[in-house]
């Protein structure tokens, strides 16, 4: 049962040039968001290079960098003060690693750019896969110094773990930061000897040579992230983008205003008078004052009052991106709840009790049985969830068979299961529907997998 994709509902097939003209413009000055995620090995340098780049962009007042710098060198960690503009508490700060998954936004010539910081700490996986499950497009920074590329990149090393995660959540394109190349006095050999080798395994991994373009850089120095590079050694041979311009060159995912509405509820409150208050991240389609919209699993229909968005100059309708709330009316308070899915009454949301789907699981130590219990992680909610079948293992990177029906799936590896909920869900294929196709697997707390869903079976 898959969801209607080839013919938008009447209400928006109509409306479609409007609706594109009027998004491009409340977007402001026509750009384009993406979200980006930033990947790499501990220590790649992803805080230094990602928090300079913010610097460089202005979105760093001067004062505060000033301020870090004198805290830094007090504590003699000078060579962390941009890490810093990510790792924005006190207690990361002291132990020097980014725990949250940070938001900060940034302009290209072309798009808005909201950066979801991924920490390289092998403990704080489960972040990082926060902000890879919702991106569209990603950054892998490699340490370029010599030995710790090596490092890295052979097993055990994050590089190779966090280009098939990011991958195995549906990302495709990827821009590869060569950092730290001043340790190597922005040499060419070793540049090439870096992309030769990483080339080839993203080939592997499944990203295509023209979705990937290797960025020579230093966060420290700040060599060509914002403005082309005057070192000399560089310019020697290196006429390329920098890293602004490459984030620029993306290509954003198409954001599906012309889809149906999908939105999940992130939180419910109560609104003036007799009203209720929804907000969320919309998923998929736009919505305005006076739409009716369908309340899942629930059946409920519900009027929208009024639509606010968080973006300036937005009146009365929101977008597919758009984090949003929503006043509604028609509704008994005690039916909304945080996980509950809104959509279009027209082109509801499947429900389904059974899903097949395509896993990576992580650096678990017990294996995984048919029939352990796990919680299911998806979008804001959390549901228990059973193995009900090993379908097969798969190649972690080339995602051909290794084995039909495995008894149990050890860690690091890639299969196909089957997973079944104790009451129906609100679950889309990933193929069709992106923001609603990813999930998480948890287990007394950890993220034991994650992946897509490939199948409803029930
Ligand atoms: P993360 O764990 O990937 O976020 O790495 P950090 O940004 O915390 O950087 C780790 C260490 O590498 C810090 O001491 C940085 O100062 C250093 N570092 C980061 N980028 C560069 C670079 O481009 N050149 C040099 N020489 N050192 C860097």
């Amino acid at each position: 049962p898959s969801t209607p994709l080839a013919k938008p509902p009447p209400k928006i097939r109509d409306k479609i040039v409007d609706v594109c003209s009027e998004y491009q413009e409340q977007r402001g000055s026509g750009k384009t968001l993406l979200n980006l995620v930033v990947v790499g090995h501990v220590d790649a340098g992803k805080s230094t290079l990602m928090g300079h780049l913010l610097y460089l962009k202005g979105n760093v007042a001067q004062r505060t960098m000033h301020k870090y710098e004198q805290e830094s060198r007090k504590l003699g960690k000078q060579s962390f003060m941009y890490a810093w503009v990510l790792d924005d508490t006190e207690e990361e700060r002291s132990r020097g690693v980014t725990v949250d998954v940070a938001q900060r936004v940034f302009e290209t010539e072309s798009k808005v750019v909201t950066l979801l910081d991924a920490p390289g700490h092998r403990d704080f996986i489960p972040n990082m896969i926060t902000g890879a499950a919702r991106a569209d497009v990603a950054i892998l920074v490699v340490d370029a110094s010599t030995g710790a590329f090596e490092a890295g990149f052979e097993s055990g090393g994050q590089t190779r773990e966090h280009a098939i995660l990011i991958r195995s959540l549906g990302v495709s394109q990827l821009t590869v930061a060569v950092n730290k190349l001043d340790t190597a006095d922005w040499s060419e050999e070793r540049f090439r000897e870096v992309k030769h080798s990483l080339r080839q395994f993203l080939k592997t991994v499944g990203f295509r040579d023209a979705d990937v373009v290797y960025i020579p850089c230093s966060g420290l120095t700040g060599e060509n992230l914002v403005e082309p590079s005057k070192n000399q050694n560089l310019c020697a041979w290196y006429s390329g983008p920098t890293l602004l311009q490459a984030i620029d060159n993306m290509t954003v995912p198409e954001r599906g205003v012309v889809r149906p509405v999908r939105m999940c509820v992130g939180d419910v409150y109560k609104g003036q008078g007799s009203s209720m208050c929804v907000s969320g991240r919309l998923d998929t389609g736009y919505v305005q004052a006076s739409d009716r919209l369908l309340l899942l699993p629930q059946g409920d229909v519900l009027n929208v009052k009024n639509v606010q968005t968080d973006r300036a100059g937005a009146m009365g309708s929101a977008f597919a991106g758009d984090h949003v709330t929503l006043t509604v009316g028609g509704v008994d308070p005690s039916v909304l709840h945080i996980g509950d899915f809104l959509c279009d009454p027209a082109h509801p949301i499947p429900l389904t009790t059974r899903v097949q789907g395509r896993i990576v699981v992580f650096n678990i130590i017990v294996p995984l049985i048919k029939g352990a219990q796990v919680d299911f992680h998806y979008q804001a909610t959390t549901e228990p969830a059973r193995i009900r079948k090993l379908v097969s293992q798969l190649h972690k990177t080339t995602g051909q068979l290794v084995k039909s029906r495995p008894r149990a799936l050890v860690k690091n590896t890639a299969a196909l299961v089957e997973l079944e909920f104790t009451r129906p869900l609100c679950l889309e294929l990933f193929r069709d529907y992106k923001e609603l196709g990813r999930f998480m697997l948890r287990s007394s707390g950890s993220t034991i997998a994650a992946g897509l869903i490939t199948q409803i079976l029930a």
